[in-house]
């Protein structure tokens, strides 16, 4: 394996952290591969001075007005560049992230290749023997997981779970720059995007939240949510919750947290009520810590928790609630 592609995102005008995943991902699999970075977009400008300290061999970038925010929800303006940009350069591995982007783009990409894509990979590695990628997958509702390896020639697609690698660091690197002449691959997008309508958003987004405070069933309705919207203020934390937290109506599912719902990798994720179902558990395992308050000392939370209260919530939460406060107010 010796050439590797990320396909980088721009968030808020920055390099996204799931893209510093990708190149963290890229270093521990294939640590002896030429590493390049593609960034598209219609004005990169912004973004060129922290791509070109970037830890990797070659930043790519793909300046165009028709891949103004990705294509906008279409993909094909950003398909057709780096399926070029692959043909071009013909690496033997490419990079997305599983974010809304990363898992359009993947498969569309592998298939104008000629190749297919692993979506949803949480693990990345090269088999010794025949040299091609091998990617770990949940499968089973996420209660098991399978290992596949790459078949055929040509680029190795796989789309990769934001959270399960740490992110490489920013800065450091000395990538040769070079910018991609798009041009002649812009193809005429086959839909148009009509507009868009911001979801109302307050507080800390669940994917980027430092602190991390899910509920589930075990709360028993949807009043005790407002207290850990109290705690997460205090903490300038998110609030998250498990699916059946959101299927009974409790909270809207733009929250879940799990398999079906959000990744979350913050440093800290607190579990109230909440069992620690494996499809849960796929969602928040990449929180560097899990502390869980749930009343049944077996529940298998317990078991993925660095700290644990056995015990009601009711007792437990209000005691941490006026803890927090107390040590704020010293
Ligand atoms: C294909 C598939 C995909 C799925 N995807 C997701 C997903 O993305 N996210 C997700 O969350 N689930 C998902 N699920 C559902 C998952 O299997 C569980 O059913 C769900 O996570 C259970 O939610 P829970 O822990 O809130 O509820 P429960 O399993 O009912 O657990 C409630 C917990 O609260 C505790 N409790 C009760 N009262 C109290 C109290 N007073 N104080 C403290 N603790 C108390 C109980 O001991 C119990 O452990 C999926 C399932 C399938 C089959």
């Amino acid at each position: 394996m010796s050439k590797v592609l990320i396909c980088a995102e721009i968030e808020d005008g920055r390099v996204s952290d799931a893209t510093l995943q990708l190149a963290s991902a890229a270093l521990s699999a294939m640590p002896h591969s030429h590493r390049s970075i593609a960034f598209v977009g219609d004005d990169l400008s912004e973004i060129e001075p922290a791509a070109a300290a970037l830890p990797a061999d070659t930043v790519f970038l793909i300046e165009h007005p028709a891949l103004k925010n990705g294509d906008a929800g279409v993909f094909d303006a950003p398909v057709s560049v780096l399926s070029s940009l692959c043909q071009q350069e013909d690496p033997d591995a490419v990079l997305l992230a599983r974010t809304d982007y990363g898992s359009n783009v993947g498969p569309r990409l592998a298939f104008r290749l000629g190749q297919s894509a692993a979506q949803d990979c949480i693990d990345l590695a090269v088999n010794p023997e025949s040299g091609r990628l091998a990617v770990t997958r949940p499968v089973f509702g996420g209660n098991a997981m399978a290992v596949y390896e790459f078949t055929g020639d040509g680029p190795q697609v796989a789309v990769i779970r934001p959270g399960c690698f740490d992110s490489a660091p920013l800065s450091g690197g000395f990538p040769e720059v070079i910018r991609f002449d798009p041009a002649g691959a812009i193809c005429e997008p086959r839909a148009r995007l009509m507009d868009t309508v911001a979801a109302q958003a307050e507080g800390v987004r669940l994917q980027d939240a430092d602190i991390v405070i899910s509920g589930g069933r075990g709360l028993g309705g949807p009043e005790p949510f407002s207290r850990l919207e109290e705690l997460a203020e205090l903490l300038g934390a998110a609030v998250g919750a498990s699916r059946a937290a959101c299927d009974a109506g409790w909270v809207e599912h733009e929250r879940q947290v799990g398999l079906t719902g959000k990744s979350v990798t913050p440093s800290l994720y607190l579990a109230v009520g909440i069992s620690g179902a494996s499809q849960h558990m796929a969602g928040c395992s990449g929180a560097r810590n899990i502390v869980a308050i749930n009343n049944d000392s077996e529940a298998n939370i317990f078991q993925d928790a660095r700290y644990g209260v056995v015990g009601d919530w009711r007792q437990a939460l209000p005691a941490f609630i006026a803890a927090v406060q107390d040590l704020q107010n010293d």
